[in-house]
């Protein structure tokens, strides 16, 4: 199933169009009209908005959080422990034990790395090149957007990514912004990561800079800079008086932090979790 939000803009109203799609052989014919308004408001479309969600790397393999088999619903096994999802991912578990906090991380991480954006990412680059006039919103970590060959400066990452890494020490990120990513390797038995990360510049820690669960340290520069580029766009394509279609893929059928509300980002930002 697909579910495809289409939010068309024209001065200060917005026109909600809520498809789902289940694609099949025969196709209800109320689908495929759907379908054909869709590609319609594309086609007329003179800037696209792409916000997606975790279902968006579903079919490279990236598991989703809530879905179906969503690692969120899981327990994770850790010798004699078991931790839920939340827990072993939480900032807590960052400071008191942190080789099981970045061993879990770790695994996750070099699966996504491993594995390669699927061709739906190509065909969204090919359409929102083609259009010109486009921005990338995502709550997405995996820096998918960015290997695909989006513009990355045009990609805001609400929840961080981990591609980057960022020091536990908040004075030295202030001071000297986020670093690539070094992901340590892990003991495939015990799931802890065999050598933490150290910043280069102080020495301390380093962390990835994705929001966790109860994260007040996440540092959220990068990612308010990109969100003022999306702000900056947004205004643009507005004075512009342009046509603008958001497309939202693969966020769920719940409520979502990056569900859109009349044009603008609601503030779902701060329940950030990856
Ligand atoms: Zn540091």
């Amino acid at each position: 199933m697909l579910v495809i939000y289409l939010y068309r803009l024209k001065r200060t109203y917005t026109y909600t169009y809520t498809y789902t799609y289940t694609y099949t052989e025969n196709m209800p014919v109320h689908t495929r009209k759907n379908l054909n308004n869709a590609k319609s408001l594309l086609e007329q479309s003179q800037a696209i908005l792409v916000v997606t969600g975790a279902g968006m790397s579903v079919d490279s393999g990236v598991p989703t959080y809530r879905g179906s088999g969503g690692i969120w619903t899981r327990s994770i096994q850790v010798g004699d422990e078991c931790y839920s999802y939340d827990e072993i991912s939480s900032l807590k578990m960052w400071k008191t034990n942190p080789h099981l906090a970045w061993g879990f991380k770790a695994s996750f991480y070099h699966t996504m790395n491993t594995l390669e954006p699927h061709e739906g990412y190509s065909i969204l680059l090919n359409a929102v090149q083609n259009k010109g006039e486009y921005f990338i919103c995502t709550s997405n970590v995996d820096g998918y957007f960015e290997r695909a060959g989006f513009d990355t400066s045009r990609i805001y990452e609400v929840h961080g990514t981990i591609q980057k890494n960022q020091c536990t020490d908040k004075r030295c990120n202030i001071r000297n912004g986020v670093t690539d990513a070094v992901i340590p390797d892990i003991d495939p038995d015990t799931l802890l990561a065999k050598k933490l990360p150290v910043c280069s510049f102080c020495g301390n820690m380093t962390r990835p800079n994705v929001s966790m669960f109860g994260d007040y340290e996440f540092f959220e520069e990068p990612a308010k800079h990109q969100r003022k580029r999306l702000n900056v766009w947004l205004d643009k394509v507005n004075r512009e008086q342009k046509q603008l279609v958001i497309i939202e893929i693969g966020c769920g059928v719940n409520r979502h932090s990056l569900r859109m509300s009349n044009g603008k980002m609601m503030s779902g930002e701060e329940n950030a979790v990856a």
